[in-house]
């Protein structure tokens, strides 16, 4: 893809996730990480970007912009002792484990950060990434240590030093309940053996007999069971669609005008409270009207948009409507615009499929133009990658969004200068410097703060629906960015036949068995996409056997009306041969006769695959192919164009007729220069190319420069 223009040059110059670990790596190596007392761990910690209080484990923003908040700062201390019962004594004892844990968990902490860590199949030995490593902190490492100190307490803490060593079986078995728990205990287990950690569970000796069964059951916990996020009702998504569009497209323009407005119209005056704006308000309503994009007056809403929920309590009651047309006051405003940031917000999510992670950190210039003139949204998908910087990620975006888009960098900048005037009374508000973010926490409520970056797409989802009259949980679920994600794949895999890949590519998996995992999780909506695509299939088999039939009653046509492979001439036969069955039947070739036809041909839609672009495979279950001696499925990679169930559309010809000369002069250039190599891949390509279509074939190998290339190296 031809991207926009600005990259950065390498991961280790740019990302501070990787380029801090390398010099902490040179003062601190990973063998010692074990041996590090407070005051070392913490300048360590400090050169790693985690913050520079001993015993808080931070995540400042520069290292990862977009996490769960309350784990941004992990008090250490305090995740040990949330895990403790609440009956275990305070003691001097307590807190000298207490300090010891806190230790464990830093130096523990440093080595995830730097060493070679990881366990799955993609991590291992890697380091982990500054979210995971919180996450882990935060609750699963705390939970072990703190059972640890649970433990040594009971037995006494000179018994036994470290705190998975202390662990008894039982311990042990109880933190396996938890597959968190139990993957930190595994990774002591592995960085111990390693040399990397001092402590880790004993092994449990092998008595090898069968122990008498005592006591009673152990009980598991429940199991743990999610519901999967499933799509959004299709009439539901009609619904918001309809009314997000109206407020993107109508109501935005207006807003953005009296956001920008209200500036000159407030002036320089300072206002104890916000209620002398309704005045300037009212007054902007008196000389501008709101017109819709056909340039209609907006005379009332055209559906339920709450926004006037803090003048219900007036004694004027006409000023107690949620849905007060226009609206008056400076809370009505905010509300609307968070409203159309939602509305925004909505659309990102629908079209460019991201995770929420990632639509939050999307910036006011993520709308790029290319070096071939499209203009693409750039931004970063972490998770299927183990980049820790994440990769680049544009998405070719719909004018509709990049409207979107573009609208809602106008608001953040407008609602960020406004903030600044109104709320915080910022006399040098013209010389600010705004912020990048492109999502900001608005709102008329005490948690808005316009001049932060916004934290949750989720709830946002859930105000829009809520504001918008509609359901917030359709389907007894709330509305949720990853439910956006599993309705864009659920709306591409019924509208494309073989839509995996290019539902991988929208969604950013890494591999396409995800996506297919995706696909297939909803067994409705399974059947409902191979429905969908046995009908593509079918459909395509019926406009070849329409092409076939007509240029086999014109004879100014194409041979095969134009279409080109070994297959070509086998379903014109099969069309000729049908024709003459109806004819011996006394029947004629109707308006049926094409779609019968092909779904006897495609066995019902489970042959005529789309294999390549313009290369329909014809092959059903059980037939031959030259991609495979063995009966069954096809190999792509080995197709040959003379198989007799290859078919080139029609629509590649152009294509074809392009490549020829362009091959030819290669071929010809390095035939001369002696680049025997390239000048072998040149001919072997033409070959192909020739053989795709009789007819272009025929007239291109009347040329002298073919002819040469192809007599070449005989
Ligand atoms: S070679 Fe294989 S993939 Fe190609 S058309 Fe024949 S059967 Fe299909």
């Amino acid at each position: 893809m031809n991207g926009p223009d600005a990259r950065p040059s390498t991961v280790e110059e740019t990302d501070p996730q990787v380029s801090k670990i390398e010099p902490a790596k040179a003062l601190f190596p990973l063998e010692g990480l074990q041996h590090l007392n407070a005051q070392a761990a913490a300048r360590c910690q400090s050169m790693l970007g985690n913050g520079t209080q001993y015993g808080i484990w931070e995540t400042p923003e520069d290292l990862m912009e977009v996490m769960a908040e309350g784990r941004r700062r992990v008090d250490l201390r305090r995740r040990l002792k949330s895990y403790l019962p609440k009956a275990l004594p305070v003691s001097a004892d307590l807190d000298a484990l207490l300090d010891e844990g806190v230790l464990y968990l830093t130096r523990l902490g440093l080595l995830m950060r730097m060493g070679p860590v990881g366990l799955g199949n993609t991590a291992k030995g890697k380091a982990l990434d500054v979210t995971t490593l919180a996450r882990l902190l935060h609750q699963p490492c705390a939970r072990v240590v703190a059972k640890g100190i649970e433990r040594r307490m009971l037995i006494g803490s000179e018994t036994r030093s470290g705190f998975a060593q202390a662990l008894t079986a039982d311990d042990l078995k109880e933190l396996a309940m938890r597959v968190p728990e139990r993957i930190e205990v595994r990774r002591l287990r592995v960085l111990h053996d390693r040399g990397l950690w001092p402590d880790a569970p004993a092994e449990q000796a092998f008595k090898r007999k069968t122990t008498a069964v005592r006591g009673d059951p152990l009980q598991r916990p429940a199991e743990r069971r999610s519901t999967p996020f499933s799509p959004l009702p299709d009439d539901y998504m009609a619904e918001m669609g309809q009314r997000v569009l109206w407020l993107i497209r109508d109501l935005g323009p207006n807003l953005i005008h009296l956001l920008k407005a209200l500036p000159g119209l407030i002036g320089d005056q300072k206002f104890a409270t916000t209620s002398p704006i309704r005045a300037r308000i009212v007054r902007y309503f008196e000389q501008h009207d709101w017109r819709d994009r056909h340039g209609e007056l907006i005379t009332e809403l055209p559906f339920t948009l709450r926004h006037n929920t803090k003048g219900t309590e007036s004694k004027d009651t006409t000023r107690n409507d949620e849905c007060i047309w226009p609206p008056q006051t400076w809370s009505s405003v905010q509300s609307l615009a968070a409203t159309l940031q939602r509305a925004h917000l909505w659309l990102a999510l629908l079209i460019m499929a991201p995770r929420q992670g990632e639509v939050l950190a999307l910036k006011r210039d993520c709308v790029a133009e290319a070096r071939d003139g499209k203009v693409y949204v750039a931004g970063k998908t972490y998770k299927p990658t183990r980049q820790i910087e994440g990769k680049e990620k544009e998405s070719p975006p719909p004018d509709v969004l990049v409207f979107a888009l573009a609208q809602q960098v106008q608001l953040v900048l407008a609602c960020e200068k406004l903030a600044k005037m109104v709320d915080l009374n910022d006399e040098l508000v013209e010389f600010a410097i705004p912020g990048t973010h492109l999502w900001a926490a608005l709102g008329s409520g005490a948690k808005a703060e316009h001049t932060k970056r916004l934290r949750h797409a989720a709830e946002s989802m859930v105000y829009l629906a809520k504001t918008l009259g509609l359901n917030p949980k359709p389907g007894g679920k709330n509305i949720h960015p990853h439910r956006m994600r599993k309705t864009l794949a659920r709306i591409a895999g019924i509208a494309i036949d073989g839509a995996q890949k290019v539902l991988m590519r929208l969604l950013g998996h890494e591999n396409v068995t995800t996506t297919l995992l995706y696909m297939q999780s909803d067994p409705a909506f399974a059947k409902e996409i191979d429905d969908v695509a046995r009908e593509i299939r079918i459909l395509r088999a019926e406009g070849l056997i329409k092409d076939m039939h007509a240029a086999l009653h014109d004879p100014g046509s194409l041979p095969f009306a134009g279409h080109g492979g070994g297959g070509a001439s086998v379903l014109s036969e099969a069309v000729r041969a049908q024709e003459e069955a109806l004819h011996r039947m006394g029947k004629e070739w109707g308006a049926d006769t094409a779609r019968e036809l092909a779904i006897l041909l495609t066995n019902n839609g489970e042959s005529a695959r789309l294999i390549a672009p313009h290369v329909v495979c014809t092959k059903t279950a059980g037939e031959v192919g030259m991609c495979s001696q063995k009966r069954g499925g096809i190999v792509p990679g080995n197709c040959q164009v003379e198989c007799h169930n290859h078919i080139e559309e029609a629509s590649g010809r152009r294509d074809v007729e392009r490549i020829i000369p362009i091959l030819t002069e290669h071929a010809v250039q390095n035939i001369a220069e002696g680049n025997w190599l390239p000048a072998q891949n040149n001919k072997r390509q033409l070959i192909r190319e020739l053989s795709r279509y009789n007819d272009i074939g025929k007239s291109f190998r009347a040329s002298p420069s073919v002819q040469q290339v192809l007599g070449w190296g005989e």
